[in-house]
């Protein structure tokens, strides 16, 4: 086995290269992960479980059947891990909740039989903001998790253990859930790439939902391609999600070289307005400028609902959660707890289940789809949704891609905003309007070298485009970090 093996920096093209050529087993490639997590996790908590005997299963599996000679997938004998939101039989998933602690799965998610299909090593499950609802780590029931290039940090959220555990890494690879920002905002903060994939492209069965018209299910990993790479083996169709679109998966590495020369790039000018931190600012138009370089054509654009976003997204995304959340009991779901009768059982294990952030979202929530409140509220946040829909649409007549800064903020201290609410939801002010209108978006390192300063930026393109936000990701990246 190689000495010099960095699991910081190891891409999954990279590992999967090495295991083909057997300069590591996947048996080996597997124990240096576990034994990173061992040394990390004391200090960074990005995992609720490590499912390490499943790992040593399976890469035993890989090796044995890469002996025989057999061509495998590029996944086979990579360590991955999920985020505590897909079930895996006979594991705890735990949604980072207290009232799912002793929850065991009896079923696989969609996402995690592909990724058992393709042989891949599933290393442990990540801890999260409880339910998805946080941007910064700070609310999962297993405690916080901390940013590991720089630990004072927090790692942003909801998907904060899944982001972490790639930027130390503890897997090559993980996979987030992405509602408002949720992948996105734990890359941009830990220096990493996180893809949010059209709403449909990726099958949400099998995943703990937040809000069921938002939620998508993507890659958080080192590199550009290597998310090419993971979301062509868990994108398609699939029976158990009606919602997963009929559109043929694209061969999406084919795409990343494709040249930049004459492609337009939008600017939303209501994204580089005066709560933009300066620094965000000026490292954002940076990375403009080698777009410029590469022939693309800068054009401002303008999204003028903007500024309703937040307010859409956040009143149908808590009136699809509190509806959600209906089934965990203590009966149906989560942890039983003595009543004297039913109202009181159930009143008792919401009570000691849910916290603080996830109450406040039912009862908002709850309020919102109420009978006399619901056409103020609900329907009014949707028809803002048709419009933001609109304008992204009407962009993409003009414009073959938007970018914009991932986060408007770098990342906060751990304990700095914990208890201000509103602030933390306005941090979500240019992930939040991608989700209602279900186009995909990357966030991309400016610099990933930096880690006085973890920028990112986001490149948001049409339904089913990824292999657009690919190709401008990746020779991005070559442009930058090319020797
Ligand atoms: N921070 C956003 C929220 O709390 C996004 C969460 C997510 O994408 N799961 O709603």
């Amino acid at each position: 086995m190689s000495n010099t093996l960095d699991l910081v920096k190891l891409t999954v093209a990279d590992a999967a290269k090495m295991l083909d050529s057997k300069q590591i087993s996947a048996t080996e490639l597997t124990q240096e992960s576990l034994r990173c997590i061992k040394a990390r996790e004391p200090e960074i908590n990005a995992f609720i479980s490590v499912t390490e005997e499943i790992a040593l299963t399976r890469s035993k599996h890989v090796d044995a059947d890469r002996a025989t000679g057999k061509a495998l997938s590029a996944l086979a004998g990579i360590p991955y891990s999920l985020k505590d939101v897909y079930n895996v039989v006979g594991t705890k998933t735990t949604a980072g909740s207290k009232i799912l602690e002793s929850y065991t799965s009896v079923y696989d998610a969609t996402v995690e039989r592909k990724l058992q299909e393709a042989q891949g090593v599933l290393i442990g499950k990540t801890n999260c903001d409880s339910f998805g609802f946080g941007s910064t780590g700070e609310h999962s029931a297993f405690g916080p998790t901390k940013n590991p290039i720089n630990t004072t940090l927090v790692p942003g959220g909801s998907s904060s253990g899944s982001g972490a555990a790639v930027a130390y890494g503890g897997g090559l690879y993980s996979i987030g859930e992405d509602t408002g920002g949720s992948i996105r905002c734990p890359a941009a903060f830990c220096n990493i790439v996180g893809l949010k994939p059209t709403y449909g492209r990726v099958s949400r069965y099998g995943a703990i939902a937040y809000a069921s018209s938002y939620d998508s299910i993507g890659p958080m990993t080192k590199s550009v391609q290597d998310a090419a790479i993971v979301l062509q083996h868990i994108a398609g169709k699939d029976p158990y999600d009606a919602t997963t679109g009929e559109s043929a998966v694209p061969e999406y590495t084919a795409y990343l070289e494709n040249s930049l020369h004459g492609k337009k790039i939008g600017l939303p000018k209501e994204y580089f307005v005066d709560g933009l931190d300066p620094l965000v600012r000026q490292k954002i138009m940076q990375a403009v400028e080698v777009y410029t370089s590469l022939g693309a054509e800068i054009i401002e654009i303008s999204l003028p609902n903007t500024e309703h976003a937040i307010a859409a997204y956040y009143i149908v995304g808590i009136s699809e959660a509190s509806s959600n959340l209906g089934r965990m009991d203590g009966i149906r779901f989560g942890t039983e707890v003595e009543g004297k009768n039913w109202s009181e059982k159930i009143k008792n294990a919401r009570g000691i289940g849910f916290n603080d952030e996830a109450k406040r979202r039912i009862m908002v929530g709850t309020y919102a789809l109420s009978a006399g409140y619901a056409d103020q509220f609900y329907k009014k946040a949707q028809q803002v949704r048709k419009l933001l829909k609109k304008e992204f649409l009407s962009a993409f007549s003009l414009v073959d891609i938007i970018l914009t800064p991932t986060m408007p903020v770098l990342p906060p201290k751990i304990g700095e905003d914990v208890n201000d609410p509103l602030k933390l939801w306005l941090m979500d002010a240019f992930t939040v309007s991608v989700n209602p209108v279900g186009v995909p978006a990357l966030s991309v390192p400016v610099d990933k070298n930096d880690v006085s300063a973890p920028v990112g930026m986001q490149l948001i393109a049409p339904h089913f485009k990824e292999e657009v936000l690919f190709n401008f990701g990746h020779l991005y990246e070559k442009e930058v970090y090319a020797s």
